[in-house]
């Protein structure tokens, strides 16, 4: 089953706390702090898998976990940093985060990439050793993994796509050119799900043909299964409009034409900017003269055409040429680029669970829920630190120390940071 579309829930591992520890020896009264730091949480990592073309297994299982760090322990052993947590998808699939639509990244490549971060490891109780404070007994807790629901979709990569109504042999073109063998039959919508196929040029040269199917008037409003598919149109470098010159379903050729280039600028308007080639198809069930009508109205608008008889594959040939040609020329396929997280209104962080917790003079605050702001601010820049000041105030961070009892001068510890109480 064609799955384009799906959400599950994504954790990186928290990580690992860091120890209090003293070190021990015989003869030797009392030694000073030797707690190993917590290793690291599992990264969520998305990697492109080129064996799987759709997101159907996201069906069945939707909670994806990373491992925790490993705790720190006594003589400074540090814990072992978790493994991550790969996910294959199909080449081309976006991850957004769900509550927003942020783009998160663009699984196209090669390379791997990490959506979620793994939480840091705590520091283990030498960190937080000073001249006067010798036995620190206190050691930091790993810092959280992020988490995210995120939505899948799965965008195909392809170089060309072909459009055109149901019914005017586009799966017969992509099945006589390609490996793809497309279920073919005289009747709309035989193609449910698009299919790639992968067109040999020669020794070193392909290029990637994607069949749009279920493209019907209206469908860039969402009628038949178009819309559904269209999404797949967007990144392919060019378009190959395929069109039944003989009109053997009754309908005319030139309002085919027209009526599938409205349903493409309808769903997006670069998609009609999109270099487009036309192929006229079943040349076999109508005249020349008809066919050379149609080329005229065509080349007329600035495309080139090409007549072709796809079941029998003929002229084929000069069609595949020019879509060569054309995209020798034109830039490599879209990759999306991730969207920077937007910094949110400092008061819209209210109500923050947060625990203060004072250790020899420190006081320790946990407030998991700034810790996405926190990673984002820029601590070069006055205006963040700026933001960072209101976000303590209106998170209640401040509150939450002075009844603790915080005074001035005092030091607050808080995740990677650590400032001077003022009021
Ligand atoms: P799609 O819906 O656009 O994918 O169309 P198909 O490739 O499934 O083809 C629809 C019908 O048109 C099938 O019965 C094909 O055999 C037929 N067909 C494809 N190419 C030609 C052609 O060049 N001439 C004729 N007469 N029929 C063709
Ligand atoms: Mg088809």
């Amino acid at each position: 089953m064609f799955v384009d579309i799906a959400k599950i829930h994504i954790k990186a591992g928290d990580g690992g706390d860091g120890a209090v520890a003293f070190h021990r020896e015989k003869y030797v009264a009392s030694g000073g702090p030797d707690g190993g730091d917590g290793g690291r949480g599992g990264n969520i990592v998305f990697v492109a898998d080129d064996n799987l073309s759709t997101l159907a297994d996201f069906r069945y299982k939707r909670k994806y976990h990373a491992q925790k760090g490993e705790n720190g322990r006594g003589g400074r052993c540090n814990g072992k940093k978790a493994d991550d947590l790969i996910i294959r998808v199909p080449k081309g699939t976006l991850v957004k985060d769900a509550n927003t639509g942020r783009l998160l990244a663009d699984i196209s490549d090669k390379e791997p990439v990490i959506v979620a971060k793994g939480g840091k490891g705590g520091w283990g109780n030498p960190h937080f050793a000073t001249p006067t404070r010798q036995t620190p007994r206190f050691a930091k807790p790993g810092q959280p993994g992020e988490e995210y629901d995120v939505q899948l979709e799965l965008k195909l990569l392809a170089d060309v796509g072909i459009v055109g109504f149901p019914n005017v042999g586009k799966s017969t073109l992509i099945s006589v050119v390609s490996e793809a063998k497309p279920i073919i039959a005289n009747y709309h919508f035989t193609t449910i799900t698009p299919v790639l196929g992968v067109v040999r040029m020669g020794p070193e040269e392909s290029f990637v043909m994607a069949d749009i199917p279920g493209l019907i008037e209206g469908a860039g409003d969402g009628a038949g299964l178009g819309h559904q598919f269209l999404h797949h149109v967007e990144r392919c470098r060019l378009l190959v409009h395929m069109v039944d010159v003989s009109g053997s379903e009754g309908r005319d050729p030139k309002e085919d034409f027209r009526i599938i280039n409205e349903e493409l600028k309808k769903f997006n308007p670069e998609l009609a900017e999109r270099p487009m080639i036309v192929a006229g198809n079943k040349c076999d069930l109508t005249d020349d003269e008809t066919v050379e009508k149609f080329r005229k109205y065509i080349e007329d608008m600035g495309y080139k055409f090409f007549p072709v008889m796809a079941a029998i594959s003929y002229e084929v040939e000069p069609l595949l040429k020019e879509i060569q040609e054309q995209l020798s020329k034109l830039p490599p396929i879209v990759r999306y680029e991730p969207e920077p997280e937007i910094l949110p209104d400092a008061d819209s962080l209210a109500g923050q669970e947060i625990k203060v917790n004072c250790q020899d003079g420190v006081y320790f605050v946990q407030a998991d829920g700034l810790l996405r702001v926190l990673r984002m601010i820029d601590f070069s820049d006055s205006d963040s630190v700026q933001y960072f000041q209101r976000v303590l105030i209106s998170s209640g961070v401040i509150d939450a120390l002075k009844e603790a009892g915080i005074e001035e001068g005092d030091t607050v510890s808080l995740y990677d940071f650590e400032f001077e109480f003022v009021e």
